[in-house]
């Protein structure tokens, strides 16, 4: 880059402000060294919205230094827009980085962890001090998020406080234009934290046998457990069936699909198709787990029966110097837990419970403080929507156009995460899992003090899902006792998905949603899961809902879906269904299926439910895919992935004032099964008459309200195929469609949805 020795009297000022990510990414003294290097004198600083710079210069060297900050922005910056006007004239005899006392500035302080940049991975090579260091990080990437502990962002707020830098980092640490410079974690081979790699053979801390030892273990099928940003992986070789077979042993009834780690993009492509959006997705600093279409099998055990598969790429230093010497392209790589608890950070307790499952443990001595999980996304026409929110993304604000301060949306249960409102700004938790697991609860709870003084939060309004025994909602309660000044309200959770469809897309006013899951409760008191409404950030009507159906066995039938093939089979057939030759009916005993039958006579443990969620596991047991879950929506998984893409044809239903009947829809499918016609073609028939369902609807609906902006919400549009039809169909008939994308469309984005509602039920109170 030139310097600018510009002998001519600068003799005009500018002013350009940069809207975008641009905060808590080591952006300012990227500029202070943009504008040195141009010879340019003024200031930057950071804004609520942004940053703003003023500097002294002709307008051409003022262009060519905007054009500079654009071009080459750190990694994890995202520059959306880009303002120049000029100023009255004001002299400035230096460039200087001004500190602002806001509040909401020293929030978006805090990144989210940042997966290693291009410049770390070169200085590995050659800066002689980090030669092949494995926590090598800069002011544009490194753990953020996962080692802070209070704000102002600083090292002695971060567990790197415990390590003293050396003179060399020192220096790069206080030099403006340093890379380095105020890069908090900064380290180097003499100064920083260390590996170590525990197994039978003993201990060693030399970070070249670590690699070797580990290339070595993994390719003979060993199950390791390696210390990653935020938290510990369970690692083994994906095409070697012994490590994935001490995984599955670990994980115990757990048959979810593991994800993987390739070692690059080109060994990826071998395996899964990457559309550009995909890619872009897979390189980008967030570094997430990417749900891809499968081109053919992998090793068995990783996603059987699904039609995807989860990939991400390498993001700490240490995958990348692992793969460097490593044989097979990929390694499976899944939570530190296990089944529901919440991964694993601390290395003693990693060494306490894995001591005996796996082959061999590797840390690092720098502590995680904040447990954030891999986050997953998935692409939705060419938008990434993403599932779980965690690394990477937390804890970006989400900035909204309506005053949030003080209120708290304490989320939902099966997919725990919170929401606090500082100001218009909306932060998000990470993903903390089943709030049902004790350990996870202790987790979402943990988090929320901690967000509290990161975050300077205090409560006034605490918003909760209507469920009373959803143990967000007693969370929510137990606020509000100790502190009578805080105040509380329920919100129904199917208004909340779409609430949150609306934040995410800056709506407001009135829209159609579609809220379809696997239950939230009613303002009936029954269970709902497939919801038509008219909503607004206040309120909502339900215009159409599924047929109420018997739920035999209650909770015990979301996890056997078996049982609610039989409900809607005995429905549609009473007591003649023992006669149907369908694989669904032999496959289990006469009394057994008397006893479901039985169940739903007497009404005898059977709530009565309206659930999409609950029809995909019917016709998913009755096509013989799935009779009993491992895991949550597997079912719906396995119907989504068994899809013939030839098939266009759908089955019948009945629409009887505002309930959808599918007695017809499943009558097609027995009779179909009866007829030999393939499970794929049941399954595309399936997916298309919801397709054909939703667009009637939005149809009708339109017609009498005039209402053409409908809003997907709930964990059933994580179907892609559905999703993608709906969007399709709808957008052909001048639909304006939205699905959430940064605020997960599952569970995880309730909390969103129930602060932007309590936002606006305020300020009726
Ligand atoms: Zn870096
Ligand atoms: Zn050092
Ligand atoms: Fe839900």
């Amino acid at each position: 880059m030139k310097r600018g020795t510009n002998k001519k009297q600068c003799s005009e000022t500018y002013r350009i402000g940069i809207k975008g990510l641009v905060q808590g990414v080591g952006f300012r003294p990227f500029v202070f060294r943009m504008a040195t290097d141009h010879g340019l004198k003024g200031w930057v600083e950071n804004r609520n919205d942004g940053v703003v710079v003023e500097v002294n210069g002709s307008e051409s060297q003022v262009a060519s230094f905007r054009e500079g900050v654009v071009a080459h922005a750190p990694t994890a910056a995202s520059i959306e827009l880009v303002e120049m006007r000029k100023i009255p004239f004001e002299p400035f005899e230096t460039f200087e980085i001004r500190e602002s006392s806001d509040v909401s500035e020293s929030i978006t302080e805090i990144s989210p962890d940042i997966a290693v940049c291009r410049e770390c991975l070169d200085d590995l090579r050659d800066q002689p001090h980090r030669i092949g260091y494995p926590l090598i990080n800069c002011t544009h990437c490194g753990p953020r998020f996962s080692i802070i502990r209070d704000l102002p962002y600083d090292r002695t707020h971060t567990t790197m406080a415990s390590f003293e830098m050396c003179p060399l980092c020192r220096s790069e640490y206080s030099n403006l234009h340093d890379r380095r410079f105020h890069a908090q974690p900064v380290a180097c081979n003499h100064c920083g934290p260390v590996y170590r790699l525990e197994n039978a053979e003993g201990t060693t801390e030399d970070f070249k046998e670590i690699v070797a030892r580990s290339c070595e273990l993994l390719s003979g099928g060993a199950l390791l457990a390696v210390k990653g940003t935020g938290g510990f992986h369970l690692v083994c070789s994906a095409f070697n069936g012994d490590g994935i077979d001490k995984l599955r042993k670990m994980k115990r009834r757990d048959g979810k699909p593991f994800a993987l780690m390739f070692r690059n993009m080109e060994e990826a492509r071998r395996y899964v198709e990457i559309g550009e959006t995909e890619e872009a997705e897979l390189i980008s600093w967030r570094r997430p787990i990417v749900l891809l279409r499968k081109r053919g099998e992998i090793t068995g055990g990783i996603a059987d029966g699904l039609a995807t598969l989860g990939v991400m790429l390498p993001y700490m230093p240490f995958h990348y110097l692992l793969f460097e010497q490593l044989e097979t392209p990929a390694l499976v790589m899944t939570s530190g837990n296990f089944s529901e608890e919440p991964i694993l950070i601390s290395n003693e307790r990693t060494r306490e419970q894995f001591t005996g499952y796996v082959d061999g443990i590797i840390t690092y001595n720098r502590e995680i403080y904040n447990r954030v999980d891999d986050s997953v996304t998935a692409v939705i026409r060419d938008v990434p929507m993403v599932l779980r929110r965690a690394r990477g993304y937390t804890p970006s604000p989400i900035r909204t156009g309506f005053d949030m301060e003080g209120i708290l949306g304490a989320g939902a249960e099966l997919t725990g995460s919170f929401c606090m409102g500082r100001g218009h700004l909306a932060l998000m938790s990470q993903y903390t899992g089943d709030l049902k697991n004790l350990k996870t609860f202790e987790f979402y709870q943990e988090t929320y003090e901690r967000y509290c003084r990161l975050f300077r939060f205090t409560p006034r309004l605490v918003v909760s899902d209507l469920h009373p025994d959803y143990l967000s909602t007693r969370f929510a309660r137990r606020l509000v006792e100790e502190n009578p000044a805080i105040a509380h309200i329920s919100v129904q959770h199917h208004h909340a998905h779409i609430a949150s469809g609306m934040l995410n897309a800056g709506l407001d006013g009135e829209v159609l949603g579609f809220s379809f899951d696997g239950t939230g409760l009613g303002t009936d008191g029954h269970m709902w899961g497939a919801e038509v409404m008219k909503a607004d950030y206040i309120t909502f009507e339900r215009l159409f809902h599924f047929e109420y159906m018997p739920l035999p066995g209650g909770d015990k039938a979301t996890k056997e879906p078996w049982r609610m093939g039989i409900s809607y089979l005995h429905q549609c057939f009473g007591e003649d269904i023992f006669d149907l030759k369908i694989p669904l009916i032999q496959r289990f005993s006469r009394q057994e299926i008397g006893n479901i039958t039985g169940l739903i006579r007497k009404k005898i443990n059977t709530p009565m439910v309206s659930s999409a969620g609950r029809l995909f596991d019917a016709v998913a047991a009755i096509t013989g895919l799935n009779y009993h879950s491992t895991y949550q929506a597997e079912a719906p998984m396995l119907l989504e992935s068994a899809i013939d893409h030839s098939e266009n044809g759908s089955y019948p239903y009945g629409i009887e004032e505002s309930q959808v009947s599918f007695t017809p829809l499943i009558r097609g499918v027995v009779e179909d099964i009866l007829k030999g016609t393939s499970t794929g073609t049941v399954a595309a028939k399936f997916h298309h008459t919801l397709v054909e369902l939703i667009l009637r609807l939005s149809m009708e609906i339109r017609g009498k309200n005039g209402l053409d902006r409908i809003v997907l919400g709930g964990g059933t549009f994580q179907n892609r195929f559905l999703s993608e039809k709906v969007m399709e169909k709808l957008e052909n008939e001048k639909f304006k469609v939205y699905l959430p994308g940064r605020i997960p469309v599952n569970d995880q984005g309730i909390a969103a949805g129930q602060l932007a509602i309590g936002a606006h039920r305020r300020k009726l109170m």
